[in-house]
């Protein structure tokens, strides 16, 4: 087993403002593992608030031993192996999770959504994310996003202009929208009066309300809005899930914080069994990334992939997507093509 890697920084087609920062491009690491005459690919998007960087990815790598891996892999056991090198960093770990399963895919000669058993027909729509800009900003990437055929948008909120920014998106789309507050509500009682008036204009979720830390006034948002409220910051692996039930209506599961698609397949069933909606989102990814979570995004309720559509140098070709969802293809492993 040989591994190699690129680095890139991958370019934003707009800045990326939310309730808490703004930045322009996100550091990617791609990840190759060869493995007799198959080549598994993987990515690790390191969003800086998630305090993974070029320099503790190449640092973690350095620590894993490949030889230790072979086919079948034992999803389990790497996990756990992984773990062990280091806590956190579930980034850089997807992307040795991801390129794994691409392997495992390629092998077997089967697209990666099939060793999950998930069903490409039940592919949920996804979500075009519009971050906190100028009206102007707003208009334009609203109309981007009609460009490709979206038929779902995702505000950001968490700022004292919320109400404008969606009057803004109101004055040139009728779409339905979701909203993602980004911990950026500090009073649950006027927290609660927004998801009213957000559920008359058309929002059919709200993502982390209040912050991760809040519990009662988040688990108060939750048991008095009339739309489903989604934990996103407070979620990232599996012992999360548990911890979320009975705070929140439903979950956001994200390669790069599970530490890959294994666990995130996991947080999904544990999810179900407690009766709870799964969102599946991204960070700033390339294609490699976004067909991972499209593999397992027909077992969620929601989607929220949009990587290769806020960004400018994917150095692969775009996933297939038709009137607002990803077209799985039949292609062995993960399908990403140059
Ligand atoms: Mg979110």
């Amino acid at each position: 087993m040989k591994i190699s890697y690129k680095l890139l920084n991958l370019e934003l087609k707009f800045p990326f403002n939310i309730a808490k920062f703004s930045r322009t491009s996100t550091p990617v690491l791609l990840l190759e593992i060869r493995y007799e005459e198959f080549r598994g690919l993987g990515e690790a998007s390191m969003v800086p608030y998630m305090g993974e960087n070029f320099d503790t990815a190449i640092a973690f790598l350095n620590q894993v031993d490949f030889t230790r891996f072979s086919f079948p892999f034992d999803m389990d056991e790497i996990i756990a192996y992984l773990d062990d090198i280091a806590p956190g960093q579930p980034a850089i770990k997807a992307a040795i999770d991801m390129a794994l399963h691409d392997l495992t895919g390629k092998i077997e000669n089967r697209p990666c959504f099939r060793l999950f058993k998930a069903d490409s027909r039940k592919m949920p729509l996804t979500t075009y994310t519009i971050g906190i800009d100028t009206p102007g900003i707003i208009v334009k990437k609203v109309e981007d996003a009609l460009s490709h055929n979206f038929k779902l948008l995702k505000i950001k909120l968490g700022r004292d202009s919320d109400k404008l920014l969606i009057d803004t998106i109101r004055s040139v789309t009728d779409l339905p929208l979701y909203v993602d507050a980004n911990q950026g509500w500090e009073d649950r009682i006027k927290g609660v009066e927004m998801t009213y008036w957000l559920q008359e204009q058309g929002v059919l979720l709200i993502e982390q309300p209040m912050d991760k830390a809040d519990i009662d006034g988040n688990a108060y948002i939750t048991a008095n809005s009339p739309i489903p409220i989604i934990g996103d910051e407070a979620v990232q692996r599996l012992a999360d899930v548990e911890k979320a039930h009975g705070i929140y209506h439903g979950i956001n599961v994200k390669l790069m914080k599970s530490a890959g698609m294994y666990e995130a397949f996991k947080m999904i069933k544990k999810a179900r069994e407690l009766d709870m909606s799964v969102l599946i989102g991204c960070m700033s990814e390339t294609s490699i990334a976004t067909l991972a979570g499209a593999s397992l995004a027909p077992l969620c309720d929601f989607a929220d992939l949009d990587g290769p559509f806020m960004t400018l140098n994917n150095p692969f070709k775009q996933p297939e997507f038709q009137e607002g969802r990803y077209v799985l293809s039949e292609k062995p492993g993960l399908g990403v093509e140059n």
